[in-house]
């Protein structure tokens, strides 16, 4: 297992590192997506502002990928992927504020494995995802429940600032689909299942996307939330956990 880091120190230019198990990172030169060095400098985490795990040039979503999901919309399980996008205007990374818009009276959370790409590829076999992922990465799927509902589609619901935080690693070298994956707010545990239980596997959502759109090196896919979703308040703290890739924190404001 590798975790990558994306940050800043006070105002230097964003630098990538891996995060060593006495939680300090090893700076390293170069890119992690072609050609990296590990380099003699080691920084301390609590000195170090975390950035998203990436670039993207989109952020495509994945609804309904968990069955006791499906079930507690009260929607039938779909026969391919249901896909959806998030602007990137709405990235904002580990201990960054989700701001609640006014428009909405319920936000919702939502606890997602997302991963993100190593390669730009379009029209590739199942065969062909797993060179092409770079890494694994936690992500909020944050939703205006009740926008979502009155609009019929998904876009505005989906789309305001602050409402996709991610990382606060990108994490390499994982079995991606036996990972716990809870959601805690306010410490309090609200999703609980495992990366075992995707309807659509990863190497089956990626694949189906390529061949809807050229994947760009850096996009963000996130693979869907379990059940369990519910809103959040101005104040909350609130956690997706999913067991090697690490924790993500945000409060909402
Ligand atoms: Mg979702």
């Amino acid at each position: 297992m590798i975790r990558f880091v994306r940050y800043t120190v006070e105002d230097s230019t964003p630098q990538w590192g891996i995060v060593n198990n006495d939680n300090r990172i090893t700076d390293i030169e170069g890119d992690v997506f072609t050609h990296y060095k590990v380099t003699p400098n080691v920084v301390d985490m609590d000195r170090v502002t975390i950035l998203p795990p990436c670039e993207p040039t989109k952020i495509v979503c994945v609804g309904l990928n968990y069955s006791d999901h499906a079930k507690e919309m009260k929607l039938e399980k779909p026969a391919d992927p249901v896909i959806f996008l998030k602007p990137v205007s709405a990235l904002i990374p580990h201990m960054e504020d989700i701001i609640y818009p006014e428009s909405s009276q319920r936000v919702d959370y939502e606890a997602e494995l997302a991963l993100v790409m190593k390669n730009t590829v379009k029209d590739i076999s199942e065969d062909m995802v797993d060179i092409n992922v770079l890494g694994y990465t936690c992500f909020n799927d944050v939703t205006a429940r009740d926008l979502q509902a009155k609009d019929g589609q998904w876009t505005r619901a989906k789309s305001f600032d602050t409402f996709a935080p991610c990382g606060p690693y990108l994490v390499s070298n994982i079995n991606p689909e036996k990972q716990p994956i809870r959601l805690y707010l306010n410490g309090e545990l609200k999703q609980e299942s495992n990366t075992s239980k995707l309807i659509f596997k990863i190497r089956r959502v990626v694949s189906f996307i390529s061949k809807v759109m050229t994947l760009n090196r850096g996009d963000i896919i996130s693979t869907g939330t379990p059940a369990g979703i519910g809103p959040m308040k101005r104040g909350d703290k609130v956690e997706v956990d999913i067991g090697n890739v690490g924790k993500l924190t945000n409060y909402v404001r």
